[in-house]
């Protein structure tokens, strides 16, 4: 039997193909730049040298009157960041090979128009640059003040952040996934001087072994209702927070924190970009099987006080459950 091959691009194709766009995704409704510094002295690279018809038989847009040469040809390729090239690949009726060329050409002429010229580059605001000095836990250090929860910018102390209590104690369906269901509610504070530049608010879960940014709330529609569920988006301010507190280095054992944070997890969902949430609701859950989500929650008898609560927060549990095993699905190419 023969087997397929592909028909991949080489190295000098791939390359070409990036450099005569400069490196940016050429979806005219992304331009993404992909490529740029990375720590350690090392480059990211986000793009993708796609092929607008497929490398071997099966592929989208595949073209079994093209050869080999065609195929690896500088003129079947398209440069793209990784979710386009995703996004291309999963409709060839919506992404056909005319507009694939469209968008190829375009991006082409654009940067031939801007050859030479001054690029108007984005620059990082007081507030990025903060959120950036947390990635790193040792840029900070905790405030030693019997009634203050908070900590300064080692290289400026007027940054702070301060994490204040809040009324609002309402118990929300991840805390039943805990070993213990007490909840509360504080707002963290960032500040310059007395200044607040941003805010969001924590939840101390499991008897204060975790305390964590609240996850964002989306919406999804079954069998005629609304439900909500939880996410983040990589990279956004609350994920930077949230890693700032669970990596800030305590002098204690963290096993207990670190099992509340997975079983948190378990129904919180992390996608890459808005874009791809978007995406991802749009395909995969608009058609939700609530006999599925029945089937996840089963074992969740305990979660509330009152028969009404519990087939609530059931319901909520079987539903992150659902999203985040539809999402590993996805990210896996497994649908
Ligand atoms: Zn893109």
């Amino acid at each position: 039997m023969k087997k397929n091959k592909r028909d991949d691009f080489t190295e000098t194709i791939k390359l070409k193909l990036a450099k005569r766009v400069a490196f940016i995704c050429s979806n005219p409704s992304c331009q993404k730049l992909t490529i740029g510094p990375s720590t350690n002295n090392t480059i990211n690279n986000i793009g993708v040298a796609s092929h607008i018809c497929a490398a071997s038989p099966g592929g989208p847009r595949y073209n079994k009157n093209m050869t080999e040469k065609e195929r690896k040809d500088l003129n079947n390729g398209i440069w793209l960041c990784q979710s386009c090239a995703k996004l291309i690949d999963s409709d060839e009726t919506k992404y056909t090979v005319k507009l694939l060329h469209s968008w190829k050409d375009e991006m082409e002429s654009t940067i031939i128009y801007n050859f030479g010229e001054r690029i108007n580059l984005k620059k990082k605001n007081k507030l990025e640059y903060i959120f950036d000095t947390l990635r790193d836990t040792n840029n900070w250090e905790q405030i030693q003040e019997d009634n203050i929860d908070g900590y300064y910018f080692k290289e400026n102390p007027s940054y702070m952040i301060e994490i204040i209590d809040d009324d609002n104690h309402n118990t929300e369906f991840y805390s039943y996934l805990m070993t213990n269901k007490s909840t509360s509610y504080y707002t963290l504070l960032l500040k310059y001087n007395t200044t607040c530049i941003y805010s969001t608010q924590v939840v101390c879960l499991d008897s204060s072994r975790l305390k964590t940014v609240v996850p964002l709330s989306s919406f999804v529609h079954y069998d005629g209702h609304t439900y909500k569920y939880k996410y983040f988006i990589k990279n956004s301010k609350e994920i930077i927070l949230r890693d700032f507190l669970f990596n800030y280095k305590k002098g204690y054992d963290k096993s207990e924190e670190i099992y509340a944070m997975n079983r948190l997890n378990e129904v919180v969902i992390e996608y890459e970009t808005e874009e791809e949430k978007d995406y991802f609701e749009n395909k995969y859950l608009k058609n939700i099987n609530s006999q599925d989500i029945k089937d996840l929650s089963k074992e969740y008898t305990y979660v509330g006080g009152n028969p009404k609560e519990i087939k609530i927060n059931q319901n909520h549990i079987g539903l992150g459950l659902y999203i985040k095993n539809k999402y590993n699905l996805y990210k896996n190419n497994v649908i």
